[in-house]
């Protein structure tokens, strides 16, 4: 499969743009090679696409289903009963749902963390994104479930990647209040053992800190390091309260942080500090959407605006929270954390990309691109998404949207009856 995209706007130049398999081959102007399909990009834009680096994509189904409760009440009175009812089959029509979403608002990668991770995988597959899928260690201190989910784990791992050219499979610890010693153990040593990538939340709200320090006399960050699971393979989502301390062991350890604004937001989290963390790491700082329920999408170009306004309240500047910043921290910063060579338009690369419709009136008068995106766009403003060298979004349209669509509606039924 090889895709020409003809005169399109590059880092403020007109080129043409090869891409031939999965990546880009060619990037000049005035290109003149055979390719299965040409695209005409004289009043477009190309641009890295978004890689979300936290998310729970099957919640997308319960999107709206709790709302305006603090994160454990949230958790506990709506979240937890209702996920218990969810079977394998919901989960991969809720997938389907949280893909179809995060194609038309550009996100071309997300990190999952969450149940039945086959029926997402299988979701995945067949949609044609990037994922890193794990299943959730979550034990509730009770041995019973310690062991269940050591063995759910192993079998997760050793089952065949459906995907491996766009799924990578790991690791995820849902916290340090829900997941036990055992559990944590398990899980750093099987991550170590088989390279894989973990993701944790951490430090999301002050009260997870407060019990952290009661219970076990240390940080959410001091205790995850204790068990050697902070790595330069790790992701931790929120980061919202952190120590000087804290900032350094992560740092120590070349973990990454996966900020997610809307989410902290909507649930009181609280603020976590882009600018002063995004000065101290400027390569390890992405943007993630969290689950549909606390955001309540998974628009990345969304989340970006909030990344930077929020910087900028936060850190009680204007100057925080730069528009590039939070834009490379979407985009290439998300897509090394996950060891890929993507996130970049650039020749070699892996061929991820937005086309960018220049005649939407939010991309006008157009002085600059970057400022545009953050600031003013949308996800309408995104024409076609192009990832590992297939359009999977083209001229806004996603093949199987509608059935995607109508699918969700019965699931939904569903989980209304269930109440
Ligand atoms: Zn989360």
């Amino acid at each position: 499969m090889s895709i020409l995209i003809k005169n399109i706007l590059h880092q403020n130049r007109r080129v043409d743009v090869f891409i031939e398999n999965n990546r880009f081959t060619k990037i000049a102007p005035g290109l003149e090679t055979a390719a299965d399909k040409i695209i005409d990009g004289s009043q477009k834009a190309i641009v890295p696409a978004f890689y979300n680096t936290h998310c729970h994509a099957a919640m997308s189904i319960l999107r709206g289903y709790g709302d305006d409760k603090p994160l454990f009440e949230w958790l506990r009175e709506d979240i937890w009963p209702v996920e218990a009812k969810l079977t394998p089959a919901d989960i991969y029509v809720a997938s389907r749902l949280a893909i179809l979403e995060m194609i038309k608002s550009g996100t071309v990668f997300f990190a999952d963390m969450y149940f039945y991770g086959e029926e997402t995988m299988r979701a995945v597959k067949e949609m044609g994104i990037r994922a890193a899928i794990s299943l959730v260690e979550m034990d509730m201190f009770d041995p019973a479930q310690t062991m269940a989910k050591m063995e759910a784990t192993d079998r997760f791992l050793a089952a065949e990647n459906p995907c491996p050219e766009r799924i990578i499979k790991g690791l995820s610890c849902h916290a340090v209040y829900t997941v036990s010693a055992d559990l944590l153990e398990f899980a750093a040593r099987a991550a170590e053992q088989n390279n894989l990538t973990m993701q944790i939340h951490l430090s999301e709200t002050a009260g997870e800190n407060n019990d952290c320090r009661e219970k076990y006399g240390v940080s959410p960050t001091e205790r995850l390091d204790s068990f050697g699971l902070l790595t330069p393979r790790t992701m931790l989502a929120h980061g919202v309260f952190l120590n000087k301390q804290d900032v350094k062991i992560i740092g120590s350890r070349g973990s990454f942080l996966s900020h997610n604004p809307v989410s902290n937001l909507k649930l009181n989290s609280g603020m976590f500090a882009f600018e002063d963390l995004y000065t101290h790491f400027p390569d390890k700082i992405t943007i993630g959407t969290d689950g549909a329920s606390s955001n309540n999408n998974l628009s990345m170009i969304e989340s970006i605006k909030f990344a930077s306004l929020s910087a900028k309240i936060q850190a009680s500047s204007a100057t925080a929270g730069k528009a590039a910043d939070v834009f490379r921290a979407a985009t290439s910063n998300g897509a090394a954390a996950f060891g890929l060579d993507a996130g970049e338009i650039r020749e070699g690369a892996l061929a991820d990309c937005l086309l960018i419709d220049m005649n939407h009136p939010f991309m006008v008068p157009a002085y600059n691109l970057v400022s545009d995106l953050v600031y003013a766009a949308d996800s309408a403003c995104i024409s076609d998404v192009v990832c590992n060298g297939c359009l999977v979004m083209e001229n806004r349209h996603v093949d199987g949207e509608e059935e995607i669509i109508a699918e969700a509606g019965n699931l939904a039924e569903k989980i209304i009856s269930l109440k």
